[in-house]
């Protein structure tokens, strides 16, 4: 060999006799071809065999056998973002002229796919509150194809009361899809509820760490192996590195939730009674929408809780800037504290009217409660809200 057939053919190693303790990095965007391959890929399993990395990877692999167990699926679909877990679900089941119902109540970019898809492909949209199941139902029409909700939603918390319109979803083929992203499978399994595909973004409590973008789709085989043939033509393929990331972070996500869910709700019951705050949403307090609905179906209410500082958004945005341990970030459920405002992130794009009409009044506040020490977490707020140096 010279050296260019070198420097690129020596040094290749056998992976048949290696057993590493954990998954490792498949840092590979394809794999050797044999007849075995072929045969599957022609008969239409090329999920079960490794072609090429946007079909399939190992380290993927991992994550996806995790997460369908984490969240009792059958099966699970890694993809590079919330957004494309959310773009591979719509794309497959939506087709000009069906028919959606949905929430305001939503993530701002799937608010924004979703009126793009109604602008661009004909797709028709009804919109309702997640906690009543009756308007869900009476927005249903013949051509109903999907419900789609968070399970808790952004940024004002409000749940989604699917037990109320599963029977009919059943009943009329309508597949339901939850968003749930701010609970994480540590706290709540919408698949053992009824719900037909969960997606989260990846991006928060699974990763956990605020250091990788990815997205995942949990459900029956079925369904997902649906999803995968609009995610292989689509292209949002989640990489090696990320998965590999996000296979550590799940390992832990257990001990971080248990945190989250004692720290976020020790904040909120703090924040209640404090004279500058008008109001807090926590899924685990007394007066939250529907407390008895959450203390039921969650066992926990995960690490973000919502607030309205008195003042306004200038109050808020100064109570922000006092903040020494929690930092202001638009993203959320990493280990470190984080906080925004809605008015100016997630929600910037609506007028103050339609923030309201929502009940997202000048003031509120996200705050995503990290695992820090939560004795350190009340002090940085208190004297925030105090307006102390
Ligand atoms: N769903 C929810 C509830 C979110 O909060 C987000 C992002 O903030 C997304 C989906 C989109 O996820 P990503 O940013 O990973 O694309």
């Amino acid at each position: 060999m010279r050296f260019a057939t070198k420097a690129i053919h020596s040094g290749e190693i056998s992976l048949e006799k290696l057993k590493p303790v954990i998954t490792p990095i498949f840092q590979t965007s394809n794999y050797l071809l044999d007849d075995e391959i072929y045969k599957a890929f022609l008969e239409g399993r090329g999920r079960d065999v490794w072609i090429y990395t946007r079909h399939g990877n190992p380290t993927r692999r991992a994550v996806e056998e995790k997460m369908a167990a984490l969240e009792g699926g059958e099966d699970a679909l890694m993809v590079s973002s919330g957004m494309g877990a959310v773009a591979s679900v719509l794309f497959t089941y939506l087709r000009p002229g069906d028919h959606m119902v949905t929430s305001k109540h939503l993530y701002g970019g799937s608010l924004g796919l979703i009126s793009m898809m109604e602008e661009r492909f004909g797709i028709k949209v009804s919109y309702s509150l997640p906690d009543h199941p009756e308007g869900i139902i009476d927005a249903a029409t013949s051509e109903t194809k999907l419900f789609f909700f968070e399970s808790i939603s952004n940024p004002l918390l409000r749940p989604f009361l699917m037990d109320g319109v599963v029977e009919f979803a059943r009943k009329r083929g309508i597949k339901i899809i939850v968003d749930n992203t701010f609970l994480s499978p540590y706290n709540f399994n919408p698949l053992q509820h009824g719900a037909d595909l969960v997606i989260h973004s990846a991006t928060k409590y699974l990763g956990g760490h605020s250091d990788l973008l990815a997205g995942v789709i949990v459900g029956s085989k079925e369904d997902i192996e649906m999803v995968w043939k609009t995610y292989v033509a689509l292209g949002p393929t989640a990489d090696p590195l990320s998965c590999f990331l996000l296979e550590r972070s799940l390992k832990t996500l257990h001990v971080r939730m248990e945190r989250h869910n004692l720290n976020a709700l020790e904040v909120a019951r703090v924040l209640e009674e404090h004279p500058k705050v008008e109001w807090v949403i926590y899924p685990m307090v007394n007066n939250y929408y529907e407390a008895d609905y959450a203390r039921s179906h969650f066992r926990g209410g995960g690490g973000m809780v919502t607030f309205k500082i008195k003042g306004g958004n200038e109050e808020g945005m100064r109570f922000m800037r006092k903040l020494k341990i929690i930092k202001e970030a638009a993203s959320l459920g990493g280990v470190e504290s984080l906080v925004s405002m809605p008015f100016n992130t997630s929600h910037y794009a609506l007028s103050d009217e339609e923030r309201r009409a929502l009940g997202i009044e000048p003031g509120t506040i996200r705050l995503s409660v990290g695992i820090e020490d939560v004795e350190d977490i009340l002090a940085d707020i208190d004297q925030a809200l105090e307006g102390g140096e």
